[in-house]
């Protein structure tokens, strides 16, 4: 039991939640190559002041709040110009990529059903889509049909197709998947969907805004957004590569009628009409107001310095590790996530490595199968590669030879 009789001088709740924090990662620092991203002091100054300000606005009614319906859909009005969205695109702000990834599912399922009456509905991803696709399916009901990737890495469309039957309502495409980093073939996938007039979702969740940037950047991007026929939503969250705070992610669908699968009204109880937009009922206005306080703040420009800094250091990082004999890149680096392996897998176990490294303080994604460690490379990185390359190459000696295992770890918890 812990109970508090008594409540604590404001001070002293702060310093012991402060004490909470002794051994979290100092993603500030630029140890965490997962779940955290820093655009600096002053960007997290003002998404934090933006988010404090409108901690307890709640956007569930914005006939309350009309300054949370305005900044939603400034927010999605630019996320929408970033990804070539028409005149008829039409989004939502979500609390994250799962919300997101979610909604599409339930979008794709609610169009089957009321279009073509499909009761037994089932989509067709690739095995490196997001699991939240899966958590997707198993909430409402549809049947998950995973596809093998080709050698590399990528969406096997052939594959794809052969997948598909007159009950897939969604096929999905990854720019880029989260795994190993490189972009689906966004146009081939999304004319599986066009000749069958269903769904087709992208999720750019971690690539939508770094894609964006790097193209006005000069390069070479292949097609993924909206300018690719077929398309039906993109997924873009704001609390990765858009350096706000963490509930943060937009929804956009190419017409206003593809959004309103995802929306849900009742008035079947005492309460009166109820809708939401999404799976939230009460929506905190702090995600809302920080993000727009964060791409008011950045501008292009902004984006633009950030998003060159984090495709360095990924640059940068991805040749350390090339030049790295026991260690092994999954692929090219296509955006800013990098994957790698050992060498020779039976004599070297990189989540050895990623025990050694975490004992000096730096935090990388465990994954497989194969068993790989995953680098999330954004614009903090660019100032600590020199500090994480001594402290790579002294805990690669560490566990070369010296046969230790790790445990595998996971993408999220369950505590
Ligand atoms: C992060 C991510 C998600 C899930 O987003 P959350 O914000 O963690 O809920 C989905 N897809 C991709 C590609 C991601 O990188």
């Amino acid at each position: 039991m812990h109970s508090i009789p008594e409540g604590l001088p404001a001070d002293e709740v702060i310093a012991r939640l402060d004490a909470l924090r002794t051994d979290d990662v100092r993603w500030r620092e630029g140890r965490a190559f997962s779940l955290a991203y820093s655009a600096g002091p002053e960007v997290e100054r003002v998404a934090a002041e933006a988010h404090r300000r409108f901690a307890t606005e709640n956007a569930l009614n914005t006939d309350a709040f009309p300054s949370l319906r305005t900044i939603q859909s400034e927010v999605v009005a630019i996320v929408a110009g970033w990804l070539a969205a028409g005149p008829d695109g039409a989004g939502f702000m979500t609390s994250g990529g799962t919300e997101s990834l979610l909604l599409a599912v339930k979008g794709s399922r609610e169009r089957g059903r009321r279009e073509r009456g499909i009761t037994q509905p089932n989509i067709v991803l690739p095995t490196s889509a997001h699991a939240a696709f899966e958590k997707g399916c198993h909430y409402f009901g549809l049947e998950s049909r995973r596809v093998a990737v080709g050698p590399d890495w990528r969406a096997d469309v052939d594959a794809m197709a052969d997948a598909i039957d007159e009950n897939t309502v969604l096929v999905v495409g990854s720019a880029p998947q989260y795994p190993q980093g490189v972009i689906d073939p966004i146009p081939d996938i999304a004319a599986l969907a066009a000749e069958r007039d269903i769904n087709c979702h992208v999720d750019a969740c971690m690539g939508g805004i770094t894609l964006t940037f790097l193209r006005r950047l000069g390069h070479e991007i292949p097609p993924w957004n909206f300018e690719v026929p077929g398309v039906t939503s993109i997924s873009v969250d704001l609390h990765k590569y858009g350096y706000s705070t963490k509930g943060a992610s937009v929804l956009m669908h190419r017409t206003k009628t593809l959004r309103s699968y995802q929306t849900y009204v009742t008035d079947n109880w005492l309460g009166g009409l109820y809708g939401s937009s999404g799976i939230l009922g009460t929506k905190g206005g702090g995600p809302m107001a920080a993000a727009w306080a964060v791409m008011h703040l950045l501008g292009d420009e902004g984006y633009l310095e950030l998003t060159a800094r984090a495709r360095g250091a990924c640059d940068r990082l991805a040749a350390l590790l090339e030049d790295i004999d026991d260690l092994e890149l999954r692929a090219r680096p296509e955006v800013t996530l990098i994957a790698f392996g050992a060498a020779d897998p039976d004599r070297f176990d990189v989540y050895a490595l990623a025990d050694a490294l975490w004992r000096r303080g730096w935090y990388l994604d465990r994954q497989g199968p194969p068993a790989s460690l995953h680098c999330t490379v954004n614009a903090v990185h660019a100032d600590h590669l020199d500090e994480f390359e001594v402290d790579l190459r002294a805990a690669v000696a560490e566990v070369r030879g010296s046969g230790s295992t790790g445990s595998t770890g996971a993408y999220g918890s369950i505590d």
